[in-house]
C-alpha cells in the first residue's frame, strides 16, 4: 500500500513537476525554491491577530496559525482551491503541525471545517480536510471528519455584516454523525479572517460535549 502511494506521488510529481510550492520555479524537489525558503520569515504570523481573534471570539481557547495570508501564501491557499496539490498540502501540513507542536498541543481529534454538499459536489475535494489529515498524520493523531455538518446555503458571507455572518455561519453548521464527547477536537481550515466560522463550529462541538477545542489554519488574513 506504501509502494503505491509512494508510485502515485512520483507518477503525481512528473505530472505536477517538483517546483517550489509558492513560486513555480525549479526546487530541485524541495518544497520551496532556495529565495522562497530564505523569505519564508516575511510571511510567518507573529500569534499577535490570532490573540485578538481569540479575544473577539470568546469561544476560541487556542487558534494556531503558522502564516499570515498573503503575498505568495494567499496564491498558494487560493490555488489549493482548484487543485489539490499534494505537495502544497503537504508543505503547509509540515508547517502546520510545527506550530502546533511548538504551542504544546495534547493527544486531540482532529476534524476540518465542513464544505457544502454543493461546493463539494463542485469543487471534487474538501481543501480543509486533506490539509486536516496530514497534520493528522504528522501529529500522529486519529482523523474523524464526521463531528461536523454543513447545511444550507451558499450565501457568500463577504456580502453580510458581521452579525449576519456570526447568525449564518452558525445556521450553516450541525453535528455530525460521530459525536466529540470528552475529546480534545483539533479544528482545521485553511483560512482564518474574522473567526466567525471557527468561533460557531467550536459552540457546535462544545454543545456535544467536547472537552476542548483548539483551532489551527493555514493563514490567517492580516488586519487592514
Ligand atoms: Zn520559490
Amino acid at each position: 500500500m506504501m509502494l503505491l502511494k509512494k508510485l502515485g506521488s512520483r507518477v503525481l510529481d512528473l505530472i505536477y513537476p517538483p517546483v517550489c510550492v509558492l513560486c513555480g520555479e525549479y526546487s530541485a524537489g524541495e518544497h520551496l525554491c532556495p529565495r522562497c525558503a530564505a523569505g519564508l520569515d516575511s510571511l510567518r504570523s507573529d500569534g499577535s491577530q490570532e490573540a485578538e481573534i481569540c479575544r473577539l471570539n470568546p469561544g476560541l481557547e487556542l487558534l494556531v496559525t503558522p502564516f499570515l495570508y498573503t503575498g505568495a501564501m494567499r496564491s498558494l491557499l487560493l490555488r489549493l482551491k482548484t487543485t489539490p496539490d499534494h505537495r502544497a498540502v503537504d508543505f503547509l501540513a509540515d508547517e502546520l503541525a510545527q506550530s502546533l507542536a511548538d504551542s504544546g498541543i495534547p493527544e486531540v481529534t482532529v476534524t476540518c471545517m465542513p464544505m457544502s454538499k454543493e461546493k463539494l459536489r463542485r469543487r471534487g475535494y474538501n481543501h480543509a480536510e486533506l490539509l486536516a489529515k496530514a497534520v493528522a498524520v504528522r501529529l500522529g493523531c486519529g482523523f474523524d471528519g464526521k463531528l461536523l455538518e454543513h447545511h444550507g446555503g451558499l450565501t457568500d458571507q463577504h456580502s453580510l455584516s458581521r452579525e449576519k455572518r456570526e447568525e449564518h455561519a452558525r445556521a450553516s453548521l450541525r453535528p455530525g454523525r460521530s459525536d466529540p464527547k470528552g475529546k480534545t477536537v483539533l479544528l482545521v481550515d485553511d483560512i482564518c479572517t474574522t473567526g466567525n466560522s471557527f468561533a460557531a463550529a467550536v459552540s457546535v462541538l462544545r454543545e456535544q460535549g467536547a472537552l476542548r477545542v483548539i483551532t489551527a489554519a493555514a493563514a490567517i488574513t492580516p488586519e487592514d
